[in-house]
């Protein structure tokens, strides 16, 4: 009755408040009065939102499997949108001469329709490309249109890379050489005499200025590229010999990626303007100052300066950028340079969200035990029973002490032939009982000692879904990163269950036992009960990085994805459907030939045949259930 009650109390509002959509969501994520997560793509200026369950049922009526991939091509247009006006009204407000030029590193999300669609919705700023390698060159080349966008060639470049570039310059293209070392630079003059092009250089430079963060080596006096300032003169003195100094016409510094305090951003920007000054000085023409990438998402919503978040806002990080360059050039009397940001993450993050299934739970139950341990016990299991009838508030400690030590002591008489499999069953559910009854007091303890931070995760149920953390969300794996996970329905039902997520790689590190919270990272997540209906979760904020770095763990291969364009009226279409990966597509990724395997398990087939073991008419059965399966989804399907 009294649950009931709880129950009915439940609200979306709630909801919101526990998996903080508001905080994290941008105002492109929440949750409607219904209880779905909702993508409202215009921001608070529209009341257009649509509900993810809708696109959902949507793609499974056209025969899609989970997991999918969506992408809202709306977003990139708004974030991209954001960025630039943002950086023209702080221009505005500062009163700044030069004008902004954003471009859009490849290497965040290389997907070919991706990079088409920051073209297109970019054009109307002069959005551009960065392009770290050949292969991205190349690529660039056969989207870009605009000759007023900037196309900035940064990485390591063999004469290949450099003809390609200069030859981009003959065409029209304002295309950047940023020489990263010192020796590239002798190789862009000599191509360029020999292609008689005038090439645009720029300069990457090392930076004292240190971030915090996850990629702090990627600026700084450390980082593999970029030159020293004794470097830069020697690279200027060269230009000077070489009568190419007016060919010098862009700085360039990388401070790493999320970049998540201000102050850091803001150091980089004073020393970096400084450096530009003094290039003009030494007679360079210049022009650009281009400030990387690093401009950060908050992932967790919490508005700090945490590795997962960012301290500042895009408004505030341009207002700054603008304030410190503008100031500087007043200072030193040079002409407002065009200011250029390689902004990946903040562009494409919000863009994509993963959702899945949920295949099965595994509930931590603990099964019910004796009052009194039963006379015969070994004397272990009667420790045991004594920690659990003892224990109270104070003692917390102690007996979660007690209880391991018991607990080991148990498995190495099982070990040594001392207990038997039951009593060592008997011992461990008495163990998870006393396990149980700790969480349960740690709730009522105002500071809880640290050995139990995490012991919700112990007794938490395993949510198995239909995904892999190793395609999907690598950077969870590889470097703890945290993203927005949450239920995208039933969200005016109070979930009832913690959790931790297991993906179907069977790997024990993929799964996802950490979760944003406001103040600290939460290793359960709560959840919904599962019922008969299928139960659907997202993961959100994917869109940078994850889709590009993902592999094939256990050969599960890349999802189906489902483009989604919403107009203003809210009518949405799906614009694209890439098929994700066969089983074929991923065996032929390490060099199986499907075609040849056909053969052989057909052959293998006759074989047990002849052997009679099957008999012809089955042979066809299994030849056509290896068939379907090799032409199949990696992935769980109904
Ligand atoms: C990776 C990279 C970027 C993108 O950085 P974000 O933090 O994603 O904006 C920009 N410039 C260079 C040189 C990079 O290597």
């Amino acid at each position: 009755m009294i649950k009931k009650e709880i129950l009915g109390r439940w609200t979306a509002e709630k909801s919101e408040e526990l998996y903080g959509i508001k905080n994290w969501g941008a105002g492109y994520y929440d949750i409607s009065s219904s209880g779905e997560v909702t993508i409202n793509p215009f921001g608070k200026k529209s009341d257009v939102k649509i509900s993810l369950m809708d696109i959902i049922s949507g793609i499974r009526q056209r025969g899609f499997e989970m997991p999918v991939l969506l992408r809202f091509e709306n977003l990139l247009d708004a974030q991209i949108s954001h960025l630039n006006e943002s950086f023209k009204k702080a221009m505005k407000e500062w009163n700044y001469q030069g004008e902004y030029r954003g471009v859009y590193p490849i290497k965040v999300n290389q997907q070919q329709q991706v990079i088409e669609e920051v073209v297109k919705y970019g054009e109307r700023y002069h959005h551009g490309l960065e392009v770290g390698s050949k292969a991205e060159l190349i690529g660039a080349l056969s989207i870009m249109r605009d000759k007023e966008a900037c196309l900035i060639c940064n990485g390591y470049k063999d004469e290949e890379f450099i003809d390609l570039g200069l030859y981009a310059v003959k065409m029209g293209f304002k295309c950047f050489f940023v020489v990263e070392i010192p020796g590239e630079l002798e190789l862009i003059i000599q191509r360029s005499e020999i292609l008689k092009v005038k090439p645009l250089i720029g300069m990457r430079i090392k930076l004292s200025s240190k971030a915090g963060g996850h990629w702090t080596e990627s600026g700084g006096d450390r980082s593999i590229f970029g030159l020293n300032t004794a470097q830069l003169i020697d690279a200027v003195d060269v230009l000077k010999k070489n009568n190419m100094l007016d060919c010098l016409k862009l700085l360039h510094y990388h401070l790493g990626s999320q970049i998540p305090n201000i102050r850091d951003i803001r150091s980089a920007v004073v020393e970096g303007s400084r450096i530009y000054a003094g290039l003009v000085k030494e007679g360079a023409q210049m022009g650009y100052l281009d400030l990387g990438g690093g401009l950060a998402v908050d992932y967790d919503g919490s508005n700090t300066n945490f590795s997962n978040s960012r301290n500042y806002t895009i408004d505030e990080y341009c207002v700054d950028v603008i304030e410190i360059v503008q100031a500087t050039m007043n200072e030193e009397n040079i002409p407002h340079p065009t200011i250029i940001t390689e902004s990946g993450r903040a562009t494409v993050a919000y863009y994509s969200v993963l959702v899945f299934n949920v295949l099965d739970v595994a509930k931590f139950e603990t099964s019910k035990i004796p009052e009194i341990p039963p006379d015969d016990s070994h004397d272990l299991i009667k420790s045991l029973y004594y920690i659990l009838n003892t224990m109270n508030l104070k003692n917390i400690q102690e007996c979660y002490n007690d209880a391991l030590y018991y607990r080991d002591e148990v498995r190495e008489l099982f070990k040594h032939g001392k207990l038997t499999l039951r009593e060592r069953s008997f011992a461990e559910t008495v163990f998870w009982n006393i396990i149980s009854v700790i969480a349960q007091e740690k709730k009522r303890m105002k500071q809880s000692p640290p050995d139990l931070s995490d012991i919700e995760s112990a007794i938490a149920d395993i949510y198995y879904c239909n995904f892999s953390v190793f395609q999907s969300v690598p950077d969870h794996w590889a470097i703890n990163q945290l993203f927005p996970v949450m239920p995208v329905h039933r969200l005016t039902e109070m979930p009832t269950r913690n959790a931790v997520i297991a993906d179907i790689t069977c790997d024990c590190d993929g799964k996802i036992d950490s979760f944003i919270d406001l103040h600290d990272v939460k290793h359960v997540l709560p959840l919904h009960e599962l019922g008969e209906e299928d139960y659907y979760l997202g993961i959100f904020l994917v869109g940078a990085y994850q889709e590009t770095l993902g592999d094939l763990h256990n050969l599960f291969g890349d999802t189906n994805v489902a483009s989604i364009r919403i107009y203003p009226n809210g009518e949405y279409d799906f614009v694209r459907e890439i098929e994700g990966d066969t089983v074929a597509d991923v065996l032929s990724y390490v060099e199986f030939n499907p075609k040849q395997m056909l053969l052989d398990f057909r052959e293998m087939a006759e074989q047990a045949i002849r052997e009679g073991r099957i008999t012809a008419n089955e042979r066809r059965e299994i030849m056509k259930a290896y068939d379907i399966g090799l032409r199949g989804y990696t992935y769980f399907e109904k």
